[in-house]
């Protein structure tokens, strides 16, 4: 039982451990850019965001990108903060930048909002959705992010937590490094709601609405039909960690990424070559590699003292704080699967 509960655990650390590996040794594809200026929609789904509107489309209205190549559409669900209205607010002092105010009857998830804004779209080749709660890093983080849809059909942000503790910067650290090896061994497929860009016509198919990171499920269906969805070294955003409510938040977040990677599953097959083990990897360690954390503790807790002492060193290890990252990230992955059999918020 001892030699079980050892080999789980070796499997569970050594999984991403040879992923990591695989990352370095597989052959690097250079993220190319050209300083290209195609129309863009900068899409924002709002729901009760009157807080944060307003400075949201500053940040969006203040980018250093050509704002006669710039369209923002505003969609709203319904909203009862009057989000809606302080949008055609802002929209009405700023003449030199094309602002659509969308109004959805009634809310049904962002996935939809973000249908009902392709639906309304004029001729911008390129779209960008960003949450009203989201800043990018500088002005420059559009026109860097547009550059690189030169060459890529998708780009996502790397994140830099605002509030977050310790554990929140070792968490991130660690996925934006990965974000960045998965993006230049062909693409990762976590996006990010702050700033997700694509081609138009990589998307023209919509959003699954039951889907709750449409943005990353968008990002997996185009890299797994060939193209190419990365996040570049030098394309950043700010997250405002929730001081309060921060597990809920962590929570819905796996849960989000789990629905993704699910839905993703039959893909991995038909994804081309160097794509698949990233797929694959990432799916794996997000639905299959925790739980043989817990299974192989239950083991050694169960095998005598040499179990035993060999389950108080893993306990020990929780004062290195990588470590306490993962093991709270492994924490959070299983809370959301079983969350999501009944509540697929
Ligand atoms: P989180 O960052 O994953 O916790 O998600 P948020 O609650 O911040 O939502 C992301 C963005 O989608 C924000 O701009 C929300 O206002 C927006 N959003 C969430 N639900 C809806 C919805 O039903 N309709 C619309 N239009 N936007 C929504
Ligand atoms: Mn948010």
């Amino acid at each position: 039982m001892l030699v079980l509960a050892a080999a789980l655990a070796a499997v569970h650390f050594g999984a991403p451990a040879l992923y990591l590996l695989y990352l370095r040794a597989a052959p690097k594809k250079p993220l190319q850019t050209a300083a290209i200026y195609p129309k863009v929609a900068v899409v924002v789904p709002t729901y009760n965001e009157a807080r944060n509107i307003e400075a949201k489309l500053e940040d969006v209205y203040s980018q250093s990108y050509p704002r006669d190549r710039m369209s923002i559409y505003v969609v709203d669900s319904a909203s009862t903060d009057g989000t809606a209205e302080a949008a055609e607010r802002w929209a009405a002092g700023r003449r030199d930048v094309r602002v659509v105010v969308l109004r959805e009857p009634k809310r049904r998830g962002k996935a939809h909002a973000l249908n009902t804004a392709l639906a309304h779209l004029a001729d911008e080749e390129v779209v960008v959705i960003t949450d009203a709660d989201s800043r990018w890093l500088d002005r420059d983080t559009l026109r860097r992010a547009v550059a690189y849809l030169a060459a890529a059909d998708a780009v996502s942000c790397l994140k830099r937590p605002a509030g977050g503790g310790p554990t929140e910067e070792a968490y991130r650290t660690w996925y934006n490094r990965l974000r960045l090896a998965e993006s230049l061994v062909h693409s990762t497929p976590v996006f990010h709601g702050e700033l997700a860009a694509f081609r138009r016509e990589a998307i023209a198919g919509g959003f699954p609405e039951d889907v709750g990171a449409d943005d990353s499920y968008a990002a997996i269906r185009i890299a797994a039909a060939g193209g190419r969805a990365v996040t570049p070294p030098d394309v950043w955003c700010i997250e405002a960690v929730p001081q309060r409510g921060y597990p809920t938040w962590r929570l819905r977040r796996a849960q989000h990424l789990i629905q993704a990677f699910a839905r993703a599953l039959p893909n991995v097959a038909k994804a081309p070559p160097p794509y698949r083990v990233i797929l694959a990897a990432e799916a794996y360690l997000h639905l299959f590699n925790p739980w043989l954390l817990p299974a192989a503790a239950a083991l050694a807790a169960a095998s005598g003292p040499p179990g035993l002492a060999l389950l108080a060193a893993g306990a020990a290890a929780l004062l290195y704080k990588p470590y306490r990252a993962w093991a709270a990230g492994q924490i959070y992955l299983m809370a959301a699967a079983l969350r999501n059999i009944w509540n697929k918020e």
